[in-house]
């Protein structure tokens, strides 16, 4: 391993101010994505700044009724809380759907935001990868692509987004707290992430050196119900190869709003507008259901492996939407 200075950090503005004045520093949450990239050589930084001692690792409620996450609040603490599995059981439900225990248990809000993709060319450096290594090529396209992205892809990259928690808060409509250099500023997690376009290198649309120091829940009202399901290979401590988020208001026999986010499809939790726009004011159908999704995958173009991530992709978010309309509220 190739040698890094190791900080611990003790106040946000002396860790932004360390990242920010070293093009070759970085943040350290759990470590759970970041070592590893260490380890496979993907990334090389010269300092690392850990930043699990700052006071960013509470849950706390908001006065306009809504919740504030810590960026350093553990996945499994999170999934845990009362107020999380009581108001936002979307998000509960991903978390637990992700990795394992012992991960979960490390995992940080802010640095599970931040993972990167799962791409094998992406992780392996003896491959061409634009992500990796920007102009070098992908590897993925003319490779094998089961896992990879159906929507809003690009020639230069067609990877996916990893997270299942930023599937949950992007169907929250939740917000980003961020410190820099430059200030602070609150960033729309359905902005955070990046589609590839010719900048694949850029997951996000963070400057370095923004640190993430908190995760805001909007409330929802009392009518709203919502659900995680996830499609993959395994029962468990595998990545999905399809996700479905979804936060429905339900009056009588009508849906009165929908939010809709889609994991494993797109280079970033994908918001399924389409399919909301189809849902407001539909009847709580199996039809307006499928026809909902459907209109969302028409958009989408499989690669040469992945295929049947359409009817998956379709039939999950049609199952989701069906299980909600028969649940009680919330
Ligand atoms: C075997 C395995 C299976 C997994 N399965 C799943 C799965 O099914 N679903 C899923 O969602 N995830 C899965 N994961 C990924 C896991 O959830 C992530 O590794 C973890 O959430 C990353 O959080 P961390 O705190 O360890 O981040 P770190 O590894 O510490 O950091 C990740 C990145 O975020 C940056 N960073 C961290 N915190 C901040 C911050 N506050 N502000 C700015 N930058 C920051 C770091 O600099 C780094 O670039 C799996 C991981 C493994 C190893
Ligand atoms: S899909 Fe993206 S991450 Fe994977 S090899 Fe191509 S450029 Fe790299």
């Amino acid at each position: 391993m190739i040698p890094f200075d190791y900080q611990r950090a003790d106040h946000a503005e002396g860790a932004v101010a360390a990242v920010g004045d070293r093009s070759g520093a970085t943040f350290l949450g759990g470590g759970t994505n970041l070592v590893d990239h260490l380890k496979l050589g993907i990334t090389e930084p010269e300092l690392l700044i850990d930043i699990t001692r700052l006071p960013f690792d509470a849950i706390d409620p908001l006065p306009d009724g809504g919740v504030r996450i810590g960026a350093t609040v553990r996945n499994s603490d999170l999934a845990a809380e009362a107020i999380i599995r009581q108001r936002y059981p979307v998000l509960s439900q991903a978390l637990l759907s992700g990795a394992s225990g012992q991960l979960r248990n490390l995992a940080t809000t802010g640095g599970n935001l931040l993972q990167r993709t799962r791409c094998p060319y992406f992780q392996d450096v003896t491959t061409p990868c634009n992500k990796r290594e920007p102009g070098s090529g992908c590897s993925a396209l003319n490779g094998y692509t089961r896992n990879h992205a159906i929507l809003g892809a690009s020639e230069h990259c067609v990877a996916t987004h990893p997270s299942d928690m930023a599937v949950a808060l992007a169907a929250l409509d939740a917000t980003v707290q961020v410190t820099g250099p430059n200030g602070q500023r609150g960033i729309p997690v359905t902005d955070l992430h990046r589609l590839p376009g010719d900048e694949p290198h850029r997951d996000t649309v963070l400057e370095h050196g923004e640190l993430i120091t908190s995760v805001d829940l909007p409330e929802l009202p009392r009518s709203t119900r919502s659900r995680y399901r996830k499609v993959r290979d395994r029962a468990s401590y595998a990545f999905a190869l399809v996700s479905v988020a979804a936060v429905l208001e339900i009056e009588g026999d009508t849906v009165r709003e929908a939010r809709i986010a889609l994991g494993g499809v797109a280079h970033k939790p994908w918001r399924a507008s389409t399919a909301e726009q189809a849902l407001r004011g539909a009847p709580t159908t199996e039809e307006s259901f499928r026809s909902a999704a459907e209109a969302e995958i028409a958009q989408a173009q499989p690669l040469a492996d992945n295929e049947f991530k359409l009817p998956m992709a379709r039939n999950t978010l049609t199952a989701t939407l069906r299980d909600l309309a028969g649940k009680e509220s919330r």
